[in-house]
């Protein structure tokens, strides 16, 4: 009867954790909010692998999506062009948490290097950032869900102890790449170069994803020193290896598409990016 009755319970909680929508937008977020919702819930992640976020349409079946969501995770400051055209087909009932926006990230808020007026949305790529996003997120997982809080508050334990482990290794990692001027394919890096100490040697397209003008792109040309490209892994950017052909070039996935799934994501996409950049030290 006992064990009868154990089961019963698990299909219980198992039925009403289904019953929430968690639908996020870009893969940093949804590899968060996957991490600290293991074991209750799987949110949905609306721009997929191998999608460039700065040039994204919703589909209509993805418009759904977001009008039956409880709540939906966005890392905000323009980083979702299409949120204004949707924001008010959401229902009344969902909770929308913008990640990128708050008081609890503003110290750590910077301007993108192009544009001093508008917040550089990239801010997963800073190891404190990434926890206090994921606290945010905890704290919503366990009002929509308070069922599973035991599950949600052992998941950012987890989270925040990877994360806080990371911040050292990839400190010594990037240790001999302190001189080393990066120049990006696209200015995605700032928050993780900022965090590091890394020194930024150019972009050929800003924050927001638009291309580089003629005096960036002379500037990054004329670099004196050692430099490296940093390229996305879904770009092909022959033009940067033509600006400074004779510097090593390094290629990475700063939305941390490829590593979805994996336990502790967010400490695995800045392992990911240390171990990436690491490889552009001076021989
Ligand atoms: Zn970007």
């Amino acid at each position: 009867m006992r064990k009868f009755s154990l089961i019963l319970s698990c299909f219980a909680s198992a039925a009403v954790a289904d019953d929430y929508q968690i639908v996020t937008s870009i893969a940093p977020v949804q590899g968060l909010v996957a991490e600290l919702a293991a074991g209750a819930q799987t949110p949905e992640l609306l721009v997929p692998a191998g999608a460039d976020p700065h040039e994204f349409s919703l589909r209509p079946s993805q418009i759904r999506s977001l009008q039956t969501a409880d709540l939906i995770v966005l890392a905000g400051n323009g980083m979702e062009p299409w949120w204004d055209d949707v924001a008010d087909l959401v229902s009344a009932d969902a909770t929308v948490l913008i990640l990128g926006s708050g008081p609890s990230v503003a110290q750590y808020a910077v301007p993108m290097r192009q544009d001093p007026g508008v917040r550089d949305p990239h801010m997963w790529t800073d190891p404190d950032v990434a926890g206090i996003w994921a606290e945010r997120i905890t704290l919503m997982l366990r009002a929509i869900d308070p069922e599973n809080a035991g599950t949600y508050d052992t998941n950012l334990q987890s989270t925040l102890l990877a994360l806080a482990e990371v911040a050292v290794t990839s400190q010594a990692q990037l240790a001999p790449i302190k001189d080393v001027q990066l120049v990006f394919g696209h200015d995605s890096l700032q928050y993780f170069e900022l965090a590091f100490g890394l020194k930024f040697g150019g972009a050929l397209s800003d924050a927001h994803g638009t291309e580089a003008g003629a005096q960036t792109v002379s500037s990054i040309a004329g670099l004196e020193g050692p430099a490296c490209l940093v390229i996305d892994i879904n770009e092909a950017d022959d033009h940067g290896h033509a600006l400074i052909e004779d510097a090593p070039s390094v290629q990475l996935d700063p939305l941390g598409s490829t590593l979805l799934g994996q336990p502790n994501f967010a400490a695995a996409l800045i392992a990911h990016l240390a171990e990436a950049l690491a490889s552009c030290a001076p021989s």
